[in-house]
């Protein structure tokens, strides 16, 4: 072993890292990452840690791991397995060569209905897994929270649990078996006898091993692993004398592969999983029981648990007044609640019998009427009401993470298990404690087995790290007295393998080294985890570390609303622009990313397109977060942020703005970009296409004077291929066409004075697609309002101008630009806000620019106003038709069926809905929503030749296979121009296919107003 790489701390000082990469260049197939941004990108996962790592490696097949694993071990260097880094206790933290499975290696490679098992590589993500599954009846039941990114090898790694471990058991419970690969090339399959009987010599001879030591140290054994199902602590060597209230196998025996589950990679490498499936339960009922105390309902779970329910989940008061307090939740929270409790409990029962969950839930109601609380049981039977409950005890979760300031919820105690009879005394008291420390805590989830997360609020750049370690010792101490396990769903990593010796004693921590040792007798298999470990304090190895300092500059974009302090015990924030941030409140912005990896999903949403195409962590929202972190804070070295490196990182970025709704605190990298690229323009400048781009509605007025000069580019041969060579526009596209026939030039307007509405016609629907102006004028005047057409004041200096919303110039990072015409559009639209007049648009992106970055260029209250009052037109429709105030009369048309395509800006403010409802008023017209993300591309984008591969492959994801399925007799209806165009681009070869906006679908089924 190299004298430089200490076997216990993880920590490496000095690694022939040169020497690996070189080696792995040559030797394997798969991706090579030892870069500083990728090491940067790989040096945190969901816990508050961060060591740089050796180098990465993205392995396309077994082989290549087998090629690192020898050349690690011939280079001395450790090796790091890693799936979706989802981790919350710095699992996959480490100065090591990491290995990330989830990219190539996620295959299933064998599925036996009949035994009842699936055979899977260890990047396969749960989600994906399951939805392979579902056709055949049967599912995988750890039904972790994070099943849409973890990955099985992830999930052996941690012996995760899920919401329903009470009737399924957590991992260890339901793996088969383990196909290992060992440090030394040794590999075999771990499982049950009949397996091991087989075993290599090398395995037989270590199995023989740790069989002696568990033998050795059964009395230890007996009465130092916890009697609870959640524990997840050490190495699970009681496989051997069974101290789980649920057994490990059906028969009693022993199985290898158990040993394997909960070992955070520090044994051996996963090659494959064998997995046992559960039948997939087709009846399902949730009572939602109220408690006028928190206290009671802890004290009641244990009652509760004894009628079968499959999972038992908390919600407490603060995450029932946070979903009361989101608009979208209230409703289905409030149908779950009586009066005003304290906290509920989710009960469900699940199985093959309606019947008997009816009987169940009804057992339930007589059980809380036994119990002091008649008429506490909300009985939820059907499965839409249900599923829209689990996703508000989600979100609230989310919510809480989305917490500003330094002060943020620091998971070290999240899962603490103590048996159900203390849980009350235990909450309680640990309450008790944070109040003593200054900070608070919500508690949630799993009551059924005494697993309740709470995660105290901590600055971890501020004195933080003493408070974690002054409450963890008083929660252990707890722990301990009411013989519960430290560590019972996220595992030992940094945060707790300091506390295996505190829960399993001197003996076996010295057991599990010897255990250690014999896998892995070099130590090169993720060390510093469960044995021989770092401080859980260890400052120098937090993300945060002593010294962090983010650069200081003044940003474009006002961002000083991120730049706040809190206070956890009186949960008040400070007044923006206080927090002290030198960046201006985008360092604190950007460090709102904790790691959680949710954006790394694939199913409904918009976040991220651009990870959908490539799996790469480079090109998530959580890799650019890291990257620009890393960056600000001069991590990356000097100018990192205005660096080349930085630029490919927000590359294939398209600004959805995804990430702003769906990511659970809310990091919106779309407006970074923004941020970034200003930056970068003013040190770089900007190539002639991104000045033509970003400057277009300034020089459209000309265009529009000469289209047919202007349109050459697509008529004349050659013409096309010149702007890819000269200005980087993709010869495979047509550009929009442009023609004289404006709206704005003719458009007749009612005097401002008696306008009912205002129409802002965006430079898009004005210059290239005027029809869509004209149908909403004509929609608009249908229904009987008196519209005005937004124009520049006179006066205005650039008064021939049309008014522009600014985006283009966004897009480019030229926010002074933008903000002279964001300028012009308030003066021309005050007068109609300040008396309360509807502005309405059309072009999703342009319209919301008015709610969402008009906010944050300075422009005083006034935005805030124009905000409020700025609706998209089927907005505007919708609204006015809930108000009973809407007098359209529609017609059914020729088509009886449409698909609709929102725009992802639609999608992020909640705005798709009203596209449904309008459509809905269509007599005889059948909507189908596509599930789509991003159409690709995403205003200029996909125009630009090195974007246009990447833009085709976001469309084909499910955008235009649907569009491709629907007969011509299909309306496709989509409101954004790029997406439009995308669509006819997409599937011209099958025929041409025009997208419709909303306005002119109604405009073509409009009857007379009604009188
Ligand atoms: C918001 C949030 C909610 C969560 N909810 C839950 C929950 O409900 N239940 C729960 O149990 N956990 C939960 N977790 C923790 C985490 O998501 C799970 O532990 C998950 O299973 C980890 O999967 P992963 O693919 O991200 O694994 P990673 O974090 O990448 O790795 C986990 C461990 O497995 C090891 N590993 C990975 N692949 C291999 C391999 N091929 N061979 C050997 N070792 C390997 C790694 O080295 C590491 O030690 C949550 C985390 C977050 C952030
Ligand atoms: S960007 Fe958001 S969703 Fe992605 S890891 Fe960070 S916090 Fe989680
Ligand atoms: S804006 Fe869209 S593409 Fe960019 S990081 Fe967010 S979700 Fe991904």
């Amino acid at each position: 072993m190299n004298a430089a790489l200490p076997k216990q701390a993880g920590l490496y000082s000095s690694v022939p890292r040169n020497d690996l990469a070189a080696r792995l260049q040559r030797e394997v197939e798969g991706e090579v990452l030892f870069d500083q941004g990728s090491r940067g990108r790989y040096a945190t996962d969901a816990s508050i840690y961060q060591i740089d790592p050796v180098g990465v490696l993205i392995p396309k097949s077994m082989t290549d791991v087998r090629t690192a694993l020898s050349i690690c071990r011939e280079l001395e260097v450790p090796l790091l397995a890693r799936g979706g880094g989802t981790s919350q206790c710095g699992q996959t933290v480490g100065a090591a060569l990491v290995i990330d499975n989830s990219k190539y290696l996620n295959r299933i490679v064998e599925l036996d209905i009949g035994a009842m098992t699936v055979t899977v590589e260890p990047g396969i993500v749960l989600d994906h897994l399951n939805a392979h599954l579902k056709p055949h009846g049967v599912w995988f039941p750890v039904d972790v929270s994070t099943a849409a990114q973890c990955t099985l090898g992830g999930m052996a790694g941690n012996n995760s649990c899920g919401s329903r471990s009470i009737a399924y058991g957590n991992m260890v419970h339901n793996v088969h078996s383990i196909d290992a690969l060992l440090s030394n090339g040794t590999e075999g399959l771990f499982g049950d006898e009949n397996t091991m009987r087989h075993a290599a010599p090398r395995v037989a001879d270590i199995v023989f091993r740790v069989q002696a030591i568990a033998l050795r140290e059964r009395e230890q054994i007996e009465s130092r692993v916890p009697a609870v199902l959640r524990r997840v602590g050490g190495y699970n060597l009681d496989i051997f004398y069974p101290q789980n209230p649920r057994p490990y196998t059906d028969n009693g025996s022993v199985n290898l592969a158990h040993l394997l589950v909960g070992s955070e990679g520090t044994l051996a490498y996963t090659k494959q999983i064998t997995l046992k499936l559960a039948p997939l339960p087709t009846s399902k009922t949730l009572g939602v029981v109220n408690f006028p105390t928190f206290y009671q309902a802890m004290a009641l779970t244990q009652h509760i648990v004894k009628l079968g329910p499959c999972a038992v989940e908390l919600v407490d008061r603060t995450m029932i007044d946070l979903a009361r307090s989101n608009p979208a939740f209230k409703p289905v929270i409030e149908q779950a609640l009586r009066g005003t409790p304290e906290a509920i409990l989710l009960v469900e029962f699940a199985g093959d019998s309606s019947e008997e969950q009816f009987r169940k839930l009804h057992q339930l109601v007589e059980l809380m009427g036994d119990l002091g609380l008649p008429g506490s049981v909300v009985e939820m039977e059907g499965a839409p009401e249900q599923k829209a409950l689990w996703e508000v005890r989600k979100a609230g979760l989310n919510i809480m993470m989305s917490m500003r300031g330094d002060g943020k919820p620091v998971s070290f105690i999240e899962d603490c298990a103590v048996p159900l009879e203390h849980l009350a005394e235990y909450t309680s008291r640990l309450t008790e404690v944070f109040r003593k420390h200054g900070t608070r805590g919500t508690w949630y989830a799993h009551a059924s087995v005494g697993t309740l997360h709470v995660r105290p609020i901590l600055d971890m750049q501020a004195g933080g790290a003493k408070k974690m370690r002054a409450i963890a010792e008083e929660a252990a101490a707890m722990v301990r007295e009411y013989k519960g396990a430290f560590s019972g769903e996220h595992g030992d990593g940094l945060v707790r393998s300091e506390w295996v010796s505190w829960q399993f004693g001197s003996r076996l921590t010295r057991a599990f080294e010897e255990i250690k040792d014999l896998f892995d007798p070099d130590g090169l298999m993720n060390p510093g985890k469960i044995v021989r470990c770092s401080k859980m304090d260890d400052t120098s190895l937090f993300r945060f570390k002593p010294g962090y300092q983010p650069v200081a500059f003044t940003p474009a974009l006002d961002w000083s609303a991120w730049n706040v302090s809190s206070d956890p015990d009186t949960d008040t924030i400070t007044a923006p622009g206080t927090g002290g941030d030198p960046a201006g409140g985008f360092a604190k912005a950007i460090e709102m990313c904790n790691n959680n990896g949710h954006c790394r999903k694939f199913d409904a949403g918009t976040m991220c397109p651009s990870y959908r195409i490539t799996r790469d962590e480079q090109h998530l929202t959580r890799g650019r977060a890291n990257t620009l972190r890393l960056a600000l804070s001069g991590q990356l070295g000097p100018d990192a942020f205005t660096s080349d490196e930085m630029r490919a990182t927000l590359d294939l970025c398209v600004s959805c703005k995804g990430c702003k709704r769906d990511c659970p605190t809310g990091v919106d990298m779309a407006k970074m970009k923004i941020e970034f690229l200003h930056q970068w323009q003013h040190k770089h400048g900007l190539t002639l296409k991104e000045k033509l781009i970003a400057t277009l509605p300034r020089w459209a007025p000309w265009a529009a004077r000469f289209p047919f000069l202007f349109n050459l580019r697509d008529t004349l041969p050659g013409a096309a291929a010149l702007t890819e060579r000269y200005l980087g526009l993709s010869a495979k596209r047509t550009l929009p066409r442009w023609r004289r026939d404006t709206f704005l030039r003719h458009a007749p307007t009612t005097e401002a004075d008696v306008a009912d509405v205002v129409l802002f016609a965006d430079t898009f629907n004005n210059y290239f697609e005027s029809e869509n102006a004209r149908a909403a004028h004509k929609v608009l005047l249908a229904a009987g309002y008196r519209v005005h057409v937004a124009r520049p004041v006179p006066g205005d200096k650039s008064e021939s101008k049309p008014l522009c919303c600014g985006r283009t110039y966004l897009a480019a990072g030229m926010v002074d630009q933008a903000k002279a015409e964001a300028r012009r559009v308030m003066e021309a639209l005050q007068p109609f806000v300040s008396r309360g007049i509807p502005i309405v648009g059309l072009e999703p992106s342009c319209l919301l620019t008015l709610r969402d970055e008009f906010l944050v260029m300075g422009l005083g209250d006034d935005a805030q106003l124009l905000a409020k009052n700025a609706f998209l037109f089927e907005e505007f429709l919708a609204q006015e038709h809930k108000a009973g105030r809407l007098k359209l009369r529609l017609l059914p048309l020729p088509e009886k069926r449409a698909l609709l395509h929102g725009h992802c800006h639609q999608k992020a403010f909640d705005a798709v809905k009203p596209i449904q409802q309008v459509l809905a008023l269509i007599p005889e017209l059948h909507v189908e929503l596509i599930e789509s993300s991003c159409c690709g591309m995403a205003g200029s984008f996909g125009y630009e030749a090195t974007h246009y591969e990447a833009s085709m492959q976001m469309a084909e994801l499910s955008l235009l296979p649907a569009v491709r399925k629907a007969g011509q007799d299909t309306l496709v209806i989509a409101d954004g121009t790029s997406c439009r165009h995308q669509i006819a681009d997409g599937v011209r070869t099958q025929g041409p296919r025009r997208a419709e906006h909303v306005a002119l679908v109604l405009a073509r089924s409009l009857g007379e107003p009604r009188q």
